[in-house]
């Protein structure tokens, strides 16, 4: 993975071990094509294509016109964090307070600031691979030793209690789950749950858990897992949410860290020595996602339902491709490997050669923790999966041709 280039400027450790975000790098090789004048299918990308919903919009308008463009308390506006709070009620059964929940500058600082709050150096935090890059970069940027353990393809990349067993030690502080994944799409089962949050009682560290998608389901959701784990893990389970794909904000920087007051507070004094939060009238608009009408949140998931059922057989229909069925998320996650050789032997080349030769982006399994794979993001329309996709099979198909 590539690293900042620091040859010309005195950049500490901290900032020279930083890997460059994969995604990012390839949405940015991507965008040089496409300046140039070439067709690129972007499926790099990982945000929903849609707008955000207008009444949403229309809220922040008013929050500006209505003067909200002054300093929210570090944790969050008040009537945001109780959104946040009647949300997870209504929709999964979980209770917090208001007081349990802070408000965050998207999910990643959701993310940043619970591993600064939690860890000490040589802390280790278990992270399942394939794993969204942050989750890595944040434990270290906290000091902390991610411990990647790797799901398998033959589980359909299911987190299982049996590998966070294994990995945990005496040095273990937390475990890091993402359900549904980025970027498999696969959920942690409720009975796995259950057993790693008796584990998590038991060895005393704490579960981070990421439910960016849980809204992008693709069939009826068991939630009753986290209504357990709330009440036999208390204090040891920790929520890390943001309204940017669910909403269609991310650009908007809305997140939330949801777990016991002390963190929640720790979180806070962290925002309130860095960014002091989100802006006042995207935390306004924010309220009225979260509490008003949610119909647009479930025909979200009804598209991209639509569109995982369209690209995943193309893709399973490759030969030598084989490709998990995601049950969540806008992401597959197909494995590549039989197609690489002496001339392309990683995915990095492998996805480096599709974006030349058919203006298609998708991002190398290397950035997961997990080569022989890519990332193909379906947070596209319907129309351009279909124009890409042909694109991708012809291919696969020209490199057969290349080895008879
Ligand atoms: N968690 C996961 C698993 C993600 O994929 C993302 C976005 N790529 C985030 C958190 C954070 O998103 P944001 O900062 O936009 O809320």
């Amino acid at each position: 993975m590539s690293t900042i280039d620091g040859s010309a400027a005195d950049l500490s450790r901290r900032a020279l071990s930083l890997a460059v975000s994969p995604t990012v790098a390839m949405a940015q090789r991507a965008a040089v094509l496409r300046a140039r004048g070439q067709r690129i299918f972007d499926f790099s990308v990982g945000e929903p294509d849609q707008d955000t919903p207008p009444h949403v919009s229309a809220a922040a308008v008013a929050a500006l016109h209505a003067g909200r463009t002054r300093y929210a308390p570090a944790a969050g506006i008040p009537e945001l964090r109780v959104a946040v709070a009647q949300r997870y009620k209504k929709d999964f059964k979980v209770n917090f307070t208001p007081e349990e929940v802070a408000v965050t500058v998207g999910g990643k600082q959701a993310l940043h600031l619970a591993t600064q709050a939690l860890l000490d150096r040589g802390d280790e935090v278990i992270i399942p691979t394939p794993a969204w890059p942050t989750f890595g970069e944040a434990v270290r940027l906290a000091g902390g030793r991610p411990i990647f353990v790797q799901a398998q393809e033959k589980d359909g990349f299911k987190v299982t209690a049996r590998m966070i067993s294994r990995a945990s030690g005496p040095k273990t502080k937390a475990v890091i789950l993402n359900s549904p994944s980025n970027p498999t799409g696969a959920v942690v089962d409720p009975e796995e749950l259950l057993v790693i949050g008796d584990m998590a009682q038991r060895r005393k560290f704490t579960i981070l858990y990421d439910d960016t998608y849980a809204h992008l389901l693709f069939s009826k959701g068991d939630h009753s897992a986290l209504q357990i784990l709330r009440d036999s893990v208390g204090d040891r389970f920790v929520i890390l949410g943001t309204a940017s794909k669910s909403y269609c904000m991310t650009g908007w920087r809305i997140g939330w860290v949801i777990g016991p007051r002390p963190l929640v507070d720790a979180c806070a004094a962290l925002a309130s020595h860095t960014t002091q939060g989100p802006a006042t009238f995207a935390q306004v608009a924010a309220v009225e996602a979260l509490a008003g009408l949610q119909k647009f949140v479930q025909s979200l998931a009804v598209e991209y339902r639509r569109r995982r059922d369209f690209l995943h057989p193309v893709l399973a229909a490759i030969p030598k491709v084989t490709c998990v069925e995601p049950e969540g998320g806008f992401y597959l996650f197909p494995n590549v490997a039989r197609y690489l050789r002496a001339e392309m032997p990683t995915t990095l080349e492998l996805a480096d050669r599709l974006l030349e030769e058919k203006g298609v982006a998708v991002v190398p399994g290397e950035g997961f923790g997990t080569p022989g794979y890519v990332r193909i993001s379906f947070s596209r329309s319907l129309d351009e999966l279909k124009d890409g996709s042909r694109r991708l099979v012809s291919f696969f198909a020209s490199l057969r041709g290349e080895t008879g």
